[in-house]
């Protein structure tokens, strides 16, 4: 039984990938912690990292390079500055030499060092990185890393990597096993899932967590409202963010965040323009994720918008929402998610699009009925419509950039999210015929057929239909 914190599902990290960037970026640091447990930094003569699969086929478009130095330079995930990452891999790039950790200098020329190799097949993952040091003495010292999606990573050598978490009162594989519980203990999700939390963490520690993993969606929703001009990449696709926000709000002014969101609860909620906002907040988190902006892994980074445009929704176009209600939505959405995760999976290079953008939607739908007072099987219903129609959604992002479609699709996603939660608070979940299991089965088994030029290669799909080279 795999044991999943919702922290592991809501990672925060830098974009525009969870699985070709976040990953990558916490491999490299993972490579470098495990190689000090028997050597020193200071013995590595040279490093290489070959990448293969679809971290080879799109990893350029997704800043695998960028984010691999960033991370064997010792960068922290959460908190490097954004604004630095230009300009330290201009200088790694520029003078052909990286500091490890921020501690050991070796020579690094990328293009050498850096290897996409797209010919070799390897079959542990569509993901798989081979890390390598040769030391001043001659030692070769190799390991090699999965990437799963939404920022998990695998070390093959060992099962070590994640420190075995404590066991859980609740123990949750499947829609099935919450709903045995809520039976059993007459509880709902919220409590099933906190009360897990309480074992690997204090309550406040929860708390504060959930309310920081909210502050930083927010912030990403409110960073790419106002940003303007053309994402990077060479695709030249304009922020849009923006531009609805400023039409929404017309002449209205604002100073801050507070003030903004002071705006947002006074709009009309007509569904036209409840429609242009949550699209705007769903295209704003991405845009930043396209930028290698901040965001949260939701669970994922190209699914990043869906969450959030989702609970501002919820905090700013329906009636009393506490606080709390925003910690409950995380919580009952990253239950969800690990249901994905443990029954199918959250990795495009694994599922296609179904696996990010469906997830997400599936993940929203749930929390949003949950806040707006749905039971238990109204909650997990909600998920299952959510996924049921993204069911087969491929991935296939032109150039390798997660921009089109992936901007976009976090708009459709949100809004399916929202409608799958109305569905489901009209409904009598006892006379659903299909289960949330069954379509998190569907998914995998879909997956399964799929070709793997709909998983995140950027050969099939829109990505050769309109031809863009990036890597
Ligand atoms: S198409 Fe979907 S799964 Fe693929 S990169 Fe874009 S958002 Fe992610």
């Amino acid at each position: 039984m795999e044991k999943i914190s919702v922290f592991d599902i809501f990672k925060i990290g830098i974009g525009p990938s969870s699985s070709h960037t976040v990953g990558p970026w916490r491999a490299a640091q993972s490579f470098l912690r495990n190689f000090q447990l028997e050597h020193k930094l200071e013995e590595i003569k040279t490093l290489k990292i070959t990448l293969f699969g679809s971290l080879a086929k799109t990893g350029v478009g997704h800043g695998t390079d960028k984010a691999l130095v960033l991370g064997l330079s010792g960068c922290d995930l959460e908190t490097f500055p954004v604004v630095e990452i230009e300009s330290l891999w201009q200088k790694v790039r520029d003078t052909k030499k990286l500091t490890l950790l921020d501690k050991h200098t070796v020579s690094f020329e990328i293009s050498k060092s850096i290897i996409f190799d797209l010919e070799t097949v390897r079959f542990e993952h569509a993901n798989t990185m081979d890390f390598s040091i040769e030391t001043k003495a001659g030692i070769s010292y190799q390991l090699t890393y999965l990437s799963l999606g939404g920022g998990f990573i695998v070390n093959t050598s060992s099962d070590e990597y994640e420190p075995e978490k404590q066991d859980i009162p609740y123990p949750v594989n499947k829609a099935a096993d919450m709903l045995s519980w809520h039976v059993k203990e007459n509880k709902n999700i919220v409590e099933i899932s906190l009360a897990n939390e309480l074992e690997w963490r204090s309550k406040t520690e929860v708390n504060k967590s959930l309310d920081h993993l909210w502050t930083t969606m927010q912030q990403s929703i409110f960073d790419g409202c106002h940003a303007s001009g053309l994402l990077p990449g060479g695709l030249k696709v304009q922020r849009r963010a923006s531009g609805i926000n400023q039409q929404l709000l017309s002449k209205s002014s604002y100073k801050s965040l507070q003030e903004w969101l002071v705006l947002l609860k006074n709009q009309n909620r007509d569904m036209a323009t409840v429609t242009s906002w949550v699209s705007c907040f769903a295209l704003a988190v991405n845009e930043q994720n396209a930028s290698f902006g901040r965001i949260v892994t939701a669970p994922t980074n190209g699914s990043a918008g869906v969450i959030p445009a989702v609970m501002i929704y919820l905090q700013c176009f329906t009636e009393n929402v506490e606080k709390s209600q925003l910690r409950e939505f995380l919580l009952v959405a990253g239950e969800v998610g690990s249901i994905f995760k443990k029954g199918s999976t959250i990795s495009a290079a694994a599922g296609g699009c179904q696996a990010e953008i469906g997830v997400s939607s599936a993940m929203a739908a749930a929390a949003l009925t949950h806040c707006l007072g749905g039971n238990t099987r109204q909650v997990l219903m909600a998920a299952e419509i959510a996924m049921e129609h993204h069911l087969g959604l491929t991935c296939d992002p032109i150039g390798g950039l997660v921009q089109i479609p992936c901007i976009e699709r976090n708009a459709m996603g949100a809004i399916k999210a929202i409608t799958a939660s109305q569905l489901a608070l009209y409904s009598d979940p006892e006379k659903a015929i299909v289960s949330l299991d069954d379509v998190v089965a569907t998914m995998w088994q879909t997956a399964q057929d799929m070709q793997t030029k709909y998983k995140e290669t950027s050969e099939g799909g829109l990505a050769i239909q309109v031809r863009f080279t990036e890597c």
